[in-house]
């Protein structure tokens, strides 16, 4: 579990990167995780609540002190801008977010915000001069906890939301995020005014947890981000008949719950068929009536699969799905597949990677090359602009939880390579 105690024990190690100064970091860290603390140890901040305000403020607080210019724009979307030489020209975005999934961890968000602000704060204290200004962005909502609306922030930011949707999305209260943004003081009515063109923006760097265990398995300080595995969601409905458990014989059964556990094992199987970077989940189903002494007419299961390769994606998806019927049909059932979400994977550019591992190098940090299988803002970014990821090491892969753990010197080698890269990005 998190604790300021437990990040300052490993202080001695961190590396002395100039201009970085490793107890603020652990400070500054631990200052967030106090705002919406839960008592199973973990962190919950969804957006547009009184734990995201209050976390949002104190980083503006700190962006003023560095002496950044800030703002926050129609959605919540919190800017904190450092001119460069050549202020027309288009800027360099680096951040994170700083909303949480429930009972999440200390790092996932809130260290890249922080990187953003102690890499732009190292530059400023050893005076380089930067000719494109380095703006640094909070994004509201990436996590999509609270209105199932992720990487919202980005999405607004680079014109891919229309006002219209915002009264399609409600918490599980029932607030629909039009009225909730309302009534936080913002205007979603603005919507457009948050919208950034994207020759505005010169690049977008992020640092973040890996939230895997490449890292640590293959005992490597930085993760250089190849590529961002783009999601797929479809849903499939198993319809059969609903029976009683008790007096309908084994041979004269359509139960569904029996064709979906097939189909679930073949999912599990799949990826492994298509490419090394796939991956294919089923984390949700509805068991219809969901009764003991039932056979389930009906059963519905979400799968998620992912991988950075589309074309991959899309063959193992095809499978999928000619797999359903198969089974549906071999149990004289019938199978309903209907398509969700999509989202293409983003490739992160050459350049851009190059630049990332050069930083690592000149810091004599050891890097190697992982694809992301979470989906994150740098996903939106890179669709229009030049985008990469920094990953750190996570403690035995854990994320999501209060067992979240990066290492105080992994937290710095992160701020020195965003520095380094940021540096040669404004310089360009
Ligand atoms: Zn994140």
């Amino acid at each position: 579990m998190f604790s300021k105690e437990r990040l300052l024990k490993d202080i001695g190690k961190c590396q002395p990167f100039s201009g970085i100064d490793p107890e603020e970091l652990a400070e500054k860290l631990a200052a967030l995780v106090e705002i919406g603390k839960t008592d199973k140890g973990g962190v919950t901040r969804f957006p547009y609540t009184d734990e995201e305000k209050k976390a949002k403020h104190l980083f503006k607080n700190w962006m003023e002190e560095v002496g950044l210019q800030v703002r926050e724009d129609a959605v919540g979307n919190i800017f904190g801008r450092l001119e460069g030489e050549e202020p027309d020209l288009p800027v360099v975005l680096t951040g994170s977010h700083l909303d949480s999934v429930p009972n999440g961890g200390a790092f996932d968000g809130p260290l890249g915000c922080l990187s953003s602000l102690f890499a732009i704060k190292s530059i400023i204290d050893n005076g380089q001069s930067i000719k494109r200004s380095i703006e640094l962005v909070v994004f509201v909502d990436e996590e999509g906890s609270r209105f199932k609306n992720g990487i919202f922030g980005s999405r607004v930011m680079m014109g891919e939301v229309e006002v219209s949707e915002l009264t399609d999305f409600q918490d599980e209260n029932g607030e629909v995020l039009y009225d909730t943004m309302k009534n936080s003081g913002y205007d979603p009515d603005k919507l457009d005014s948050a919208h950034r063109p994207s020759n505005d923006i010169y690049a977008f760097l992020e640092v973040h947890i890996e939230q895997g265990k490449k890292l640590e398995t293959e005992q490597k300080n930085i993760g250089v981000v190849s590529g961002i595995a783009g999601p797929a969601i479809i849903l499939f409905t198993f319809i059969g008949q609903t029976d009683h458990a008790g007096n309908t014989p084994m041979e004269s059964r359509k139960d569904t719950v029996a064709a979906a556990a097939e189909f679930i094992l073949e999912v599990e199987k799949a990826p492994r068929k298509f490419s090394k970077t796939a991956v294919a989940t089923v984390g949700k189903m509805h068991v219809y009536p969901n009764g003991t002494n039932v056979i389930a007419g009906k059963t519905e299961i979400v799968l998620d699969a992912r991988d950075v390769d589309e074309q991959a994606r899309e063959e193992m998806l095809v499978y999928l799905k000619e797999t359903a019927e198969k089974i549906a049909k071999s149990r004289q059932l019938t199978v309903e597949i209907q398509d969700g979400l999509k989202i293409s994977p983003v490739i992160i550019p050459d350049k851009i990677k190059t630049i990332i591992s050069n930083a690592a190098e000149v810091s004599r940090l050891t890097t190697m090359s992982l694809p992301s299988g979470a989906a994150h803002d740098a996903m939106t970014l890179g669709k229009y602009v030049p985008s990469g990821m920094i990953f750190v090491p996570s403690l035995n892969g854990k994320s999501h939880s209060p067992e979240e753990w990066t290492s105080l010197p992994d937290c710095v080698n992160g701020v020195q390579v965003l520095k380094e890269s940021l540096t040669v990005l404004a310089n360009e």
